[in-house]
């Protein structure tokens, strides 16, 4: 079978993956890591081809031309709600030339199988992308399969979860990362070109509320098919990873067997997330030594209840600890913040924006809260009447406030979320910290790229 995995075209920058969906935020691209991890997958029996048309900047025309030219059998593809419109009109249409289309994203996680009744053009919804759920409904093999929908070729729509969520181990055959565009892709923090992006885990074992990860369940891969696949990028040139694990080193003896694996490599630079309570002096040392330069790690809020009650189950002193021990080995860190939940004022966001400023964060990233498919704060807006179950269309990148708070308007909350951007960013002193930390001009430039496209949006 000739299966092309495709990211849509769309009218602006979109990253659609991971069951998120949103316009970029300055103007970062990475690989789409569910079309990564299904390409090793669906390549191990078929013949496949990638079709990033965000990455390659192609509109519509060229697009569809790219495909006559593949002439695909099936195609598995990409959606999202911040495109939903686009995605259907251009998928439909592929399905209309005789192609089989099986799709994947957030608007697909929720009442996956209204959705599949609804879009008459839609084969399946696939509920994850490191299982063979892909593989199977491709093949019309249908037992085992994890969780997904499917239309039989009857024309009967059959939820399939016959294992349920993942957990536990899983292996897949290596992603195929040669099958992407060579360039297009732009990562915040790289601190080189070319960098790949990869998955070593699925999901994230805790409850927060208005996360989409905590709805996936939890499994990891093993070290070995992990070093497999780092050592076919390496022997390719690619040093720069970036490794989108959501809890890096939750599993801390794993996390330590496979930083050690790295360090002994000593050629790998990397960044990854992490939970500021889950990082001891031992793990940030093995870290720093694999070759990590930067964690990601949820501030979230500086209102200890906020955290509580959203069920992050660590506090602000977990949260200035954490970030104190990775400065003291040398990680940069980046705190990301959920701000715009309906518990949010204006002194909750300066408090915020304090506490940005007291950890010393090398950068923030800010989340509009929005209430992502299939998780229990979007349960939540519903019910509060915050968000219209039925309306499909949001973009989760921040670039508009979703929802209102009990506090403030949209319109309000926008403007307090650029206003802290601003307050943070502009600060001559640490303009200065940046120029200065700079270990290369490629660094230099990157990150005055990124850093100019993060003010313009939020002027
Ligand atoms: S916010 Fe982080 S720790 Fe919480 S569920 Fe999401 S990925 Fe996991």
């Amino acid at each position: 079978m000739r299966v092309l995995l495709l990211n849509p075209p769309g009218e602006r920058i979109y990253i659609r993956d991971y069951f998120c969906s949103k316009t970029t935020k300055s103007n970062y691209l990475f690989h789409p890591i569910d079309l990564v991890m299904l390409s090793g997958i669906v390549a191990s029996r078929h013949e496949v081809a990638v079709l990033d048309a965000i990455a390659e900047r192609l509109g519509v025309e060229a697009a569809r031309a790219r495909i006559e030219a593949f002439a695909p059998d099936a195609i598995v593809s990409l959606v999202g709600s911040v495109s939903w419109p686009e995605d259907r009109a251009f998928l439909s249409e592929q399905a209309a030339r005789g192609r089989r289309v099986l799709a994947i994203g957030d608007v697909l996680h929720e009442k996956a199988a209204l959705r599949v009744v609804e879009e008459t053009w839609l084969e399946a919804a696939l509920g994850n992308f490191v299982g063979a759920d892909a593989l199977k409904i491709l093949e019309r093999r249908y037992e085992d399969v994890h969780d997904s929908v499917v239309r039989r070729e009857d024309g009967r729509v059959e939820v399939l979860h016959a294992r349920g969520k993942l957990h536990g181990s899983y292996s897949i055959p290596r992603p195929r990362h040669e099958l992407f565009p060579r360039s297009g892709y732009h990562f915040s923090f790289a601190r080189s070109e070319p960098f790949a992006t990869i998955l070593t885990d699925w999901g994230c074992p805790f409850p927060c509320t208005f996360c989409v990860m905590s709805t996936l369940g939890y499994a990891t891969r093993p070290i070995a098919d992990v070093l497999e696949e780092v050592d076919h990028l390496r022997a390719r040139g690619v040093r720069e990873l970036f490794v989108m694990d959501q809890t890096f080193g939750v599993q801390r003896k794993r996390a330590l067997e496979l930083c050690a694996a790295w360090a002994e490599r000593g050629d790998l630079s990397w960044t990854t997330y992490a939970r500021p309570d889950r990082i001891d002096d031992e793990l940030c040392s093995a870290l720093a030594r694999a070759g990590c330069h930067t964690l990601m790690m949820g501030v979230e809020s500086a209102d200890p209840a906020v955290l509580a009650s959203y069920e992050k189950r660590y506090d602000t002193a977990d949260v200035r600890a954490g970030f104190a021990r990775a400065k003291r080995h040398g990680l940069r860190t980046v705190g990301t913040f959920i701000i715009g939940l309906p518990e949010e004022t204006e002194e909750s966001i300066r408090a915020s924006l304090d506490l940005a400023l007291e950890l010393e964060l090398d950068f923030m990233s800010l989340n509009m809260a929005v209430p992502r498919f299939g998780t229990p704060f979007r349960r939540r807006a519903i019910e509060l009447g915050l968000v219209d179950e039925d309306d499909l269309v949001m973009d989760q990148g921040g670039a508009e406030a979703k929802l209102p708070t009990q506090a403030l308007d949209r319109a309000t909350m926008l403007a307090l979320k650029k206003r802290m951007v601003r307050r943070f960013y502009l600060r001559p002193s640490y303009l200065w910290r940046r120029v200065t930390a700079a270990r290369s001009l490629f660094e230099l430039r990157a990150q005055a790229r990124e850093g100019l496209a993060l003010l313009f949006r939020n002027v």
